[in-house]
């Protein structure tokens, strides 16, 4: 599949992510959770408000309430009263009286208007009022926060801290949310040994699975960590079985690219429908996508960069969807390009930059440099991705850019 822009052969980046995020279907299954275990699930319900926040007229102030006609006869009240946070006044007062009152205490029926302690002068139990006072001062109204049935949390919201606070404060004790979604990570390699281990020649460390794991950390999911495979048709085989069985989506990285894939893509080709897409884009070309038989399937690159970027480019967004969770919002900018960028038209490039502000207080991206795609350290100093389309040639430094910052994933 070619278009006008991209090299024969290759699957522009905007179908292969189109194909794919038609092909996940979200969960369906949910729970019923108490609001203080509910932190990070995403919602399967609307949120409607049971009550008026406050739930009463209230006041902002420690002071004296008080009904504002009164003080067009005289600017000294009798105090007849107390109302507290939680103990409210309960009487009746006439024209010409005054109630104490507290900050957060229920307004007395009497009353309208609240003055601060500080702006009266007490004798006795007459409270003299020594500046001018509007109707409704320092009164906070019955709903003025959430009014009662307005909507405050939608079906497809994760819920924050705050949230969880906000349905603490309307009472509500439970929430129906989604399950959380199951993801499998196998890397894949006979050079790959895990942190710790002693290397021997030609052996490297594994780091797709640690970053993809923190990544699907943040986007909380269970992960379940199936370690390195060797490049052995069995061992990928079993490994590809038991991930299908437990999770949702299964992860691999390497051993997609062409002659090196022929394990997976043998094992694969056995156990499910896979698409070995070759992707118009930069880093990433060699990617895998299909369902097996209980999960979906993303065959991500080797190369740590690649790895990491159809991860965050292309996987996020499809287990996005799978989660129920409203689609990411990336954000693009356009600015000035500090940097000479090397780029050959036909591949949708995302090269590393660093965004700063210069000394005039404008935008301006430089590249951080070499952009191999097994350079790792290339993403650790960026902050964001140089987008450039794929009929885009070299950029010459001063020229104007897109780039997306990077969001909370990376
Ligand atoms: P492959 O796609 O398996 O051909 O791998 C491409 C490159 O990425 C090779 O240099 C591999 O050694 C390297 N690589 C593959 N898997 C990983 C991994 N999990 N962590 C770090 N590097 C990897
Ligand atoms: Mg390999």
């Amino acid at each position: 599949m070619s278009d006008c822009c991209s090299a024969p052969g290759l699957l522009p980046f905007e179908q292969a992510l189109a194909n794919m995020l038609a092909q996940v279907s979200p969960v369906t299954e949910t729970l019923t959770l108490p609001i203080n275990q509910a932190l990070h699930y995403v919602l399967a319900q609307d949120i409607a408000s049971p009550l008026n926040v406050p739930p009463h007229d209230n006041s902002a102030m420690d002071g004296y309430a008080f009904a504002i006609e009164s003080l067009l006869t005289s600017k000294t009240l009798t105090l007849v009263g107390r109302s507290m946070a939680g103990a409210p006044f309960q009487g009746e007062c006439q024209a010409g009286e005054c109630i104490r009152i507290m900050t957060g205490a229920k307004m007395p029926s009497c009353c309208d208007s609240v003055e601060m302690q500080e702006n009266v002068s007490i004798e006795n139990e007459k409270i003299t009022f020594l500046q001018e006072k509007r109707f409704g001062s320092h009164v906070r109204n019955a709903g003025e926060d959430i009014k009662i049935g307005q909507q405050v949390l939608h079906s497809g919201d994760k819920l924050t801290a705050v949230d969880i606070g906000v349905l603490a404060s309307l009472g509500i004790a439970e929430v129906n949310v989604y399950r959380k979604l199951k993801v499998a990570l196998i890397a894949t390699g006979d050079e790959l040994k895990l942190p710790g281990q002693a290397l021997r020649v030609g052996d490297i460390y594994e780091s797709n699975s640690f970053v993809l794991a923190a990544m699907l950390q943040k986007l909380d999911v269970e992960v379940i960590d199936f370690g390195i495979i060797e490049d052995d048709f069995q061992a990928i085989k079993a490994a590809f079985i038991s991930a299908d069985k437990q999770a949702d989506a299964v992860i691999s990285t390497g051993g997609v690219s062409v002659g090196d894939a022929d394990y997976t893509k043998t094992v694969l080709d056995e156990l499910g429908e896979i698409g070995f897409w070759k992707i118009a884009m930069k880093p990433g070309k060699p990617f895998a996508f299909g369902k097996l038989a209980n999960s979906v399937f993303f065959g991500l690159p080797g190369n740590p960069v690649s790895a990491l970027v159809t991860f965050h480019q292309l996987a996020l967004v499809a287990l996005t969807k799978m989660q129920n969770a409203k689609p990411l919002k990336r954000t693009h900018l356009r600015v000035k390009c500090s940097s000479d960028l090397r780029k050959s038209p036909g591949r949708l490039d995302f090269q590393r930059g660093i965004l700063s502000v210069n000394s005039q207080g404008e935008n301006v991206v430089s590249s951080t440099g070499a952009q191999g795609s097994g350079i790792l350290s290339s993403l650790a100093k960026a902050n964001c991705f140089i987008v450039l389309p794929s009929e885009q040639g070299r950029v010459e430094a001063g020229e104007i850019v897109t780039v997306q910052l990077f969001d909370q994933y990376l």
